[in-house]
């Protein structure tokens, strides 16, 4: 390779994928007819397929490419209480009480993963160590004091305030100005955690059928006829679970999903001792920046993971090493001779109102749109929505209220998106 950041060894594919590679799963032909259809078999897949097969009904998962081939299995591993609107945001939308009750979710989620992976023993690295959140400027950490000072009533949570001087014990880096952490927040290996999903839905009896588009839709009476890759098959429900990466077989999805490609790199093996002297207590970290940028160590904490969003529009992953390089160097200057082993993309479900949705249009039932905080919510909602299919009280959840809204001309092709990342941009620049 000529470029000097990228290893000898250097693969634009996920790290994750080196530990788990993409499963090989028996192909099956098409059933003529199921209960349930899922399409996407990702997290919010698989989760309401489980529940749907253990609950008795025939169930089967169709995937366009491989399974898990979306942002389950190419996403940070990051886990967070997830829900982007503040407090004060909703409740100027929706009132008080709904507004702490969506926020609730989010808690909610965060709480059930690790119970649920436990319960499941599903072996994935999953770790509560903790999220490290940077404050960019003196005038972010402010902020973050102040929102620390006046957590809503209902919805407090554990957070520790740490000063610039502190900050050492916490990451090692002279980047922030201080920050706060998140004790509760967790990480896991992303492909692994699907690999367990799957190995679960599979047991309990849910067929998988990959490499098989669904092309369309259709609504006969009391049941819908799919037009696959693989010819039709009926399905008395049908669940939409494509988040990132809806198309044109769902075209109501698709004008309320805005996908936006979020990229990541992952440094080769580092020197002994160097990662400890990076990330300490193995927290994930993000910042304050509009921009985000999302990282970690490696579950064997030998190199560090680094995601973000370097360029207007969406490139390609190798184009995206040496931005990203440069971001990791600038918070890690320990790191500038540190080459890159992988780098990877995918696409993240985002909504108009930055909050995830699901429920049930026209008969199809849909979970999608976590805003790059998926790990925990699309498992989640996508658990919930089997539950609901199954005709479990446990399913229910207040998103179901929520309108899941559009924009006038906007069908699947977010043009808008450059401009508002150029936007995020100078605004993390000059409004510090
Ligand atoms: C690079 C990246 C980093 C991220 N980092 C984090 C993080 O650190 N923490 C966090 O909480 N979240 C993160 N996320 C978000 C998280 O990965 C997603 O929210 C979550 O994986 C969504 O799961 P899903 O099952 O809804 O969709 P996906 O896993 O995206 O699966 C959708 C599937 O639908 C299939 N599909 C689409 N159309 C059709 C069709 N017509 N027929 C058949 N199949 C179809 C696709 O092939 C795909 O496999 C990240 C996402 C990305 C891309």
């Amino acid at each position: 390779m000529s470029d000097p950041v990228l290893a000898d060894n250097f693969k634009n594919t996920p790290y994750w994928w080196e530990r788990t590679p993409r499963p090989v799963i028996k192909d099956i032909e098409l059933p003529k007819e199921t209960e349930v259809a899922v399409i996407g078999s990702g997290y919010t897949g698989l989760c309401t397929a489980i529940q749907t097969s253990r609950n008795g009904l025939d169930t089967v998962v169709l995937d366009a490419q491989d399974a898990g081939w979306g942002g389950s299995s190419r996403n940070g591993g990051q886990v967070s209480t997830s829900l982007k609107p503040s407090f004060k945001e909703l409740s100027r939308k929706y009132g008080e009480e709904p507004a702490r009750e969506l926020l609730k979710e989010g808690i909610n989620a965060l709480k059930w993963i690790g119970d649920f992976i436990q319960e499941e023993k599903i072996d994935c690295d999953f770790k509560r160590a903790g999220r490290f959140y940077g404050a960019h400027s003196q005038a972010q950490f402010k902020l973050l004091e102040k929102r620390i000072r006046e957590q809503t009533a209902g919805l407090e949570m554990d957070v520790d305030l740490i000063s610039k001087s502190q900050q050492h014990a916490e990451i090692g880096s002279n980047f922030y100005h201080g920050g706060i952490v998140h004790p509760y927040h967790a990480s896991l290996d992303p492909a692994r955690f699907h690999q367990g999903l799957l190995q679960r839905a599979l047991t309990g009896g849910t067929q998988i059928k990959t490499k098989c588009a669904v092309k369309k839709i259709e609504k006969k009476g009391g049941f819908f006829l799919l037009h696959t890759d693989a010819g039709t098959m009926t399905a008395r429900q049908v669940v939409v679970a494509t988040s990132g990466y809806t198309g044109a077989a769902t075209p109501w999805h698709r004008r309320r999903v805005i996908p936006i490609g979020s990229y990541i790199i992952a440094t080769e093996s580092l020197e002994e001792g160097l990662v400890d002297e990076l990330i300490p207590k193995d927290r994930v970290i993000s910042d304050t920046r509009k921009l985000v940028v999302y990282y970690r160590a490696s579950p064997d904490r030998k190199r560090i993971l680094f995601g973000g969003r370097v360029s207007l529009n969406e490139t390609d992953p190798v184009k995206s090493v040496k931005p990203l390089h440069i971001q990791l160097t600038k918070i890690f200057p320990q790191l500038a001779e540190t080459k890159i082993s992988h780098s990877w993309m995918g696409f993240v479900g985002y909504t108009f109102d930055h909050m995830p949705h699901t429920g049930n249009q026209d008969g199809v039932h849909y979970a999608m749109g976590y805003c790059g905080s998926g790990v925990s919510l699309s498992s989640y909602f996508g658990t919930k929505l089997g539950q609901r299919i199954s005709g479990l009280i446990q399913g229910d959840t207040v998103l179901t209220e929520l309108q899941f809204q559009t924009r006038p001309f906007y069908s699947g092709n977010p043009w808008f998106l450059a401009p508002s990342i150029l936007y995020y941009r100078l605004l993390d620049r000059y409004l510090r």
